[in-house]
Formats: C-alpha cells, sequence, structure tokens
C-alpha cells in the first residue's frame, strides 16, 4: 500500500461539503468587497520569493519546496499566496485597467514544516490583494473583509493591529533593535545571533523561549513611526473604530514576511482552549517595485482554510450538508433497468438528483445502497410497473407511499 505523503491531507467525499460552505462563504464575501478572483500557478521560478518574500524569512530559508526541474530551472511550489499575484500584477500590466485593482484568491500553499496540529506540508488558503490603494482606508477595508468572513463563518475571533512603518522608520527601529541586543548577544540563539547582524526584527518571530523572554522588554516599533507612518496607523484606528471593529494594538506583531510595511494585523481566536492566529496579513508597499513594477502600494491578508476549519469545529459551528440524493430508481430484470436508465437520465435532465444500480445487484440491496446514500425516496420498477406504466414512490423517512405514472416521473420529483 502507497501511503500519503507525510503533512499532507485527503478531502474525502463525505467531508468535501465543509470545504465548499468556507470557499463558498469567502467568494461571496468577496463578491461583496467588489473583489474579482485570481488563479495563478502552484510553483513559480524560485527567484520570485527570495525577491518578494524576502531571503532573511524562515519561510524562503527553511521551508520551500525548492527543485531543479528537467531543463535546469530552480522551480518553488508557491509558499505563500502574494508574490505570485504580485508578479501577474506586472506582468500582465494589470495597473492599466481599473485601479485599484481588488482580487482575491484560494490556493494550496506549501511548507516543509514539521507536521503537527494545523500545521501542514500543503495547506490551502483563502487570500485577497488590493493594488493602488494607498490610504488607511484601504487597510480598514481588507480588516473588514476578514472580519466579516470569520464571523460568518462563526468563529470568536480578536483583531490585533500593528504598524511596521516604512523603511525610513524600519531603518530608526532596526537601529534600536541592535542597540538593545547588543549586549545580549549570548543569551540569544544562534539563529537570531545571525538575524542581529541581517535582519534584526525577525528576532521578535521568534519561538524559543529565551529570545521570547528578552522581546518582552525590546523597544517597540510603535514608537519609532515617522510622521507619514504614524498618521497612517491613526486614520486606520478611527475607521475601524467608526465601524464598530473592536481592536488591541500589539507592536509585537511582525508578520512572517518581510514584504510588509505600515499596516500589519492578525485575528487571533478567542475560542476556549485554542489559540493562535486564524487570517493575518498587511501592507506591502514596496512589493511591486521590489519585484521590477512601478511602485504600487498593495495590501492583503491570508487565511488558512484547514485551520479555519479545525476551528469551526472546535466552536461547534455546524456546517449545513448539501443537497442529498433526491431519488434512487430500483429495478428488477433487465427490461426494467433500461426503463430505470432512461427515466434517471431524464430526471437527471430536469436537474433532480438521481441514481441507480451499478453493481448488478438485486432489489433488497438496491434498497440498502439507496439507504447508505441517504437518497430521500426509492422507486422500484419491475415487469408490473412496465405493464401497468405506474409505479410506486416511497419516502425513505417515514415509508409513505404513493404512486405516480413512470412517465411523469421527471415532472413529479421537478415539483418536490
Ligand atoms: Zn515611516
Ligand atoms: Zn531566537
Amino acid at each position: 500500500m502507497i501511503n500519503i505523503p507525510k503533512g499532507t491531507k485527503d478531502v474525502l467525499p463525505n467531508d468535501s461539503f465543509k470545504w465548499h460552505y468556507v470557499e463558498r462563504k469567502a467568494r461571496e464575501i468577496a463578491s461583496k468587497y467588489c473583489l474579482k478572483e485570481i488563479r495563478t500557478p502552484t510553483f513559480e521560478h524560485t527567484e520570485l520569493f527570495l525577491r518578494g518574500v524576502g531571503e532573511t524569512t524562515d519561510v524562503v530559508n527553511k521551508e520551500m519546496y525548492t527543485f531543479l526541474d528537467k531543463g535546469e530551472r530552480s522551480i518553488t511550489l508557491k509558499p505563500e499566496g502574494t508574490a505570485g499575484v504580485a508578479r501577474s500584477f506586472i506582468e500582465n500590466g494589470l495597473f492599466n485597467g481599473a485601479m485599484p485593482l481588488k482580487t482575491y484568491y484560494i490556493t494550496p500553499v506549501f511548507r516543509y514544516e514539521n507536521p503537527q496540529k494545523g500545521r501542514l506540508r500543503e495547506h490551502h488558503q483563502f487570500g485577497i490583494e488590493i493594488y493602488g490603494g494607498k490610504g488607511a482606508d484601504t487597510d480598514a477595508e481588507v480588516i473588514l473583509l476578514a472580519k466579516s468572513l470569520l464571523d460568518s463563518l462563526g468563529l470568536h475571533v480578536k483583531l490585533y493591529i500593528n504598524s511596521m512603518g516604512c523603511p525610513t522608520c524600519r531603518k530608526a527601529y532596526n537601529d534600536a533593535l541592535k542597540g538593545y541586543f547588543a549586549d545580549k548577544l549570548d543569551k540569544l540563539c544562534s539563529t537570531c545571533r545571525e538575524r542581529y547582524y541581517k535582519n534584526p526584527l525577525r528576532i521578535l518571530d521568534c519561538k524559543e523561549e529565551g529570545c521570547k523572554e528578552l522581546c518582552v522588554s525590546a523597544p517597540k516599533i510603535t514608537g519609532y513611526l515617522c510622521e507619514e507612518c504614524s498618521a497612517h496607523f491613526e486614520k486606520l484606528k478611527k475607521l475601524l473604530e467608526i465601524s464598530g471593529v473592536e481592536y488591541e494594538v500589539n507592536p509585537y506583531i511582525v508578520r512572517g514576511l518581510d514584504y510588509y510595511t505600515k499596516t500589519v494585523f492578525e485575528f487571533v481566536t478567542t475560542a476556549l482552549g485554542s489559540q493562535g492566529t486564524v487570517c493575518g496579513g498587511g501592507r506591502y508597499d514596496n512589493l511591486i517595485e521590489q519585484l521590477g513594477g512601478a511602485p504600487t502600494p498593495g495590501v492583503g491578508f491570508g487565511m488558512g482554510i484547514e485551520r479555519a476549519l479545525m476551528l469551526m469545529e472546535e466552536e461547534g459551528v455546524v456546517i449545513p450538508e448539501e443537497e442529498g440524493v433526491k431519488v434512487y430508481v430500483a429495478s428488477m430484470g433487465d427490461d426494467a433497468y433500461f426503463k430505470a436508465f432512461e427515466v434517471v437520465s431524464s430526471l437527471r435532465k430536469k436537474g433532480v438528483k438521481a441514481e441507480l444500480d451499478h453493481a448488478g445487484r438485486g432489489v433488497k440491496a438496491q434498497f440498502k445502497y439507496a439507504d447508505k446514500i441517504n437518497a430521500e425516496y426509492v422507486v422500484t420498477i419491475g415487469d408490473n410497473e412496465l405493464i401497468s406504466g405506474v409505479c410506486v414512490v416511497k419516502r425513505m423517512s417515514d415509508g409513505y407511499t404513493e404512486e405516480t405514472k413512470i412517465s411523469e416521473l421527471a415532472e413529479y420529483f421537478t415539483n418536490k
């Protein structure tokens, strides 16, 4: 037997309705906010992520699925959703169309991580990207969209916001961090000692207890914002307030990717017993330029679909099942089977979810199967029914029966 690769998961037929539900909600809400879907490839040139996501991030350093293809090109399975969209934006000249450009995507994402609860090597993300909106109103809109999606999924969350500043304030902040950690280098983990020289901000991401403790008293970015970044942040807070969205400023949210500027945010679950981020995002004003396009501000977020589903289950959210099989047409004998086949075809053409035997079973076994697939009604066709042209329709929930003409079955069920 061949097993599924570590860190991946099947979505089985009896569970896929849950995925449809989340994806449908995501599409509906995105559409209400006037976003259109974009689909980009599962793999890109590795260079895109090196330049887009940042060479000093954990994602790029440790977690990418990178390989040489048969043409010796370095290819990477996308580790996040934004870089591919940014590439497409530039390559397809989307900036020549209606701006801001508002898009969303649903995509698999690959990271070579140690699989643990809720962390997979392949997971799926719903994400949005808005290009060309430089004001805090766009940030607020993106946050509102995320909030209304999480609400509609029945998740209880808390919103944390922060500002990462622009390169100007970031430089001042990085210097401050360096100053703070200068006499604590021996207490940092080896990765963080490297980060100290390359990108001290990333120390705030460290999951090592020792580093985490030192970070608690580290300088906060909010104290180093330039005038413009500070005004942007204040405006965002005001917009969230007038929209009735509660938030808390958390100066330690830096997100794991280098491309963020100004606003960053995370929605964290408040459900008992679980913790962690359900959805996070922010602004990336330099990404498009970094990838070779004309300077264009961007803002967006990503939400892990597996994670959302897991939290929905923990919160006891009941996801409605999809429409079941309306009618199963059982038959006895070859002639009756031909009739059943014809009837089922015409039912399906009329939009009725209908099924019949495909295993050469006897009537009793056909009824058992109808039960297994939760058919709402069963119609039986045998020699007598062929002669009289009339058949019995049985409602499986209570055994109630009714007669109808075989030739009128399609009409009969279209109105059920
Ligand atoms: Zn700034
Ligand atoms: Zn560390």
